[in-house]
């Protein structure tokens, strides 16, 4: 039986697509899409008039906290948190308890996935041993094992010898290396960006440098091993420019903003919040201006959650001592409309790109597309409804959002993964 998503604005740069078409799903796949076709007899029809139908979005950045830190999150509830985002995939990074740095844990959550998981997850392995920055991972068996990239994310890669390695191999296997730009002598013990508030609120701060460096530093290895480097959570305005640079003389360099970086700056500290506690640190008003130019510019390629939920206990811990991180599944897709399509700042197009396309080209993953023959991941948005944050509605278990209160236009009402509904709201 076939469903058609009838009359709704499909956007799909892939296919210079941006206008109303109807789309006919059977067995899980896109089967024809055109401005208007006729509704068979016993074909579930969805009217998708008034909202935007873009290919599923993927997130790139997702902390799903499984193996081990179940109390944070788990594969079946950051999935969910996912599919009410628009997600239909998400990566998982390793920096779990344990490591994603053996095949064994690889497998692990790709059969807890399979269980429990209601989008497709894909999984990043470590670049080394425990994420230790010392001996490099199995690189080898953990490609064979079906990782999508490598990342000691949570931490730089202190050695420079060591990333070269590193990207070395991840070469001999076509895969990038996404990096967590840090350095980490001028990162230690920061709790937040370094400049007037960090002095202001005696906290102790990160400079921007310690990122610029990094990004620098991994520039100049992708440069030197022809290796594709992904920098992670870009969010200085040195950075920006540096990977503006690099692609301008054609280093295989992509990079990833998150919703909060281009949204919040470090005065939201001021309070103290611990919400407001991420990694890298909320910057300035110059540096979140330069992200934003570089998400339109195309500097930036991708919009990426680093989705990373805590306990309530933990994150009620004083400043210094509460963990880095905020959830951002949910409130990605609202945030990238409200702050940046809605005032003109990219196009619908450009942002199908950021938050679908891109991701899968960089990954190497199926989807970012709603051609015909592929699988039916599609996203319903309403670019209209307005909605409230409230974090004691979200599908995640991480209560840790920053923009609890917020009032955004422009959310995920429903989510298709091959050919079935996993998010839907009533009246779609
Ligand atoms: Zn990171």
């Amino acid at each position: 039986m076939g469903l058609l998503i009838r009359g709704g604005r499909v956007v799909d740069p892939v296919q210079g697509l941006d206008g109303r078409a109807d789309i006919l799903v059977e067995d899980g796949l896109i089967r024809q899409i055109q401005p208007e076709l006729a509704v068979e007899r016993g074909t579930v029809v969805v009217d998708a008039a008034g909202l935007v139908v873009v290919p599923g979005l993927v997130d790139m950045h997702t902390h799903l906290r499984e193996p081990g830190q179940e109390a944070k999150e788990t594969v079946a509830t950051a999935t969910r948190a996912a599919a009410k985002g628009g997600y239909t995939a998400v990566v998982g990074m390793p920096n779990t308890v344990p490591v994603v740095d053996t095949p064994g844990q690889v497998e692990l959550v790709r059969a807890r996935a399979a269980r429990e998981g209601v989008v497709r997850v894909y999984q990043v392995g470590a670049i080394t041993k425990g994420s230790r920055g010392e001996e490099l991972a199995e690189m080898a068996d953990l490609a064979a094992a079906g990782v999508v990239a490598f990342s000691d994310d949570g931490r730089p890669v202190p050695s420079a010898a060591v990333m070269r390695r590193a990207m070395e191999y991840a070469l001999m296997f076509d895969m990038p290396i996404i990096s967590h730009c840090e350095e980490p002598s001028l990162a230690e013990g920061g709790v937040m960006h370094e400049g007037f508030y960090s002095l202001k609120l005696g906290l102790k701060g990160i400079p921007a440098l310690a990122e610029d460096l990094m990004v620098h530093r991994e520039i100049l290895l992708a440069e030197n091993t022809g290796c594709r480097v992904h920098i992670a959570h870009l969010s200085t305005k040195g950075a920006v420019e540096l990977v503006r640079q690099a692609k301008a003389r054609g280093v295989p360099v992509t990079a990833e903003a998150t919703p909060h970086h281009f949204t919040l700056t470090d005065a939201a500290l001021e309070g103290y919040d611990t919400n407001f506690k991420v990694n890298p640190p909320l910057r300035t008003g110059e540096d979140v201006a330069a992200v934003i130019r570089g998400l339109a510019d195309g500097t930036i390629d991708a919009i990426a959650t680093d989705h990373a939920p805590h306990t309530e206990a933990e994150k009620a811990m004083e400043f210094d001592y509460a963990p880095f991180g905020m959830v951002g599944l949910e409130t990605a897709l609202p945030l990238a409309i409200t702050r940046l399509v809605n005032p003109g700042v990219i196009s619908w197009t450009r942002l199908v790109e950021l938050m679908a396309i891109n991701p899968c080209r960089i990954l190497g993953l199926p989807g970012g597309s709603l051609q015909v023959g592929q699988p039916a991941d599609i996203t319903l948005i309403n670019p209209d409804l307005k909605r409230t944050v409230d974090r004691d509605r979200l599908a995640s278990l991480g209560r840790n959002t920053p923009f609890h209160g917020w009032s955004l236009q422009g959310w995920a009402v429903a989510t298709m993964v091959g050919g079935q509904f996993v998010y839907q709201e009533e009246g779609v």
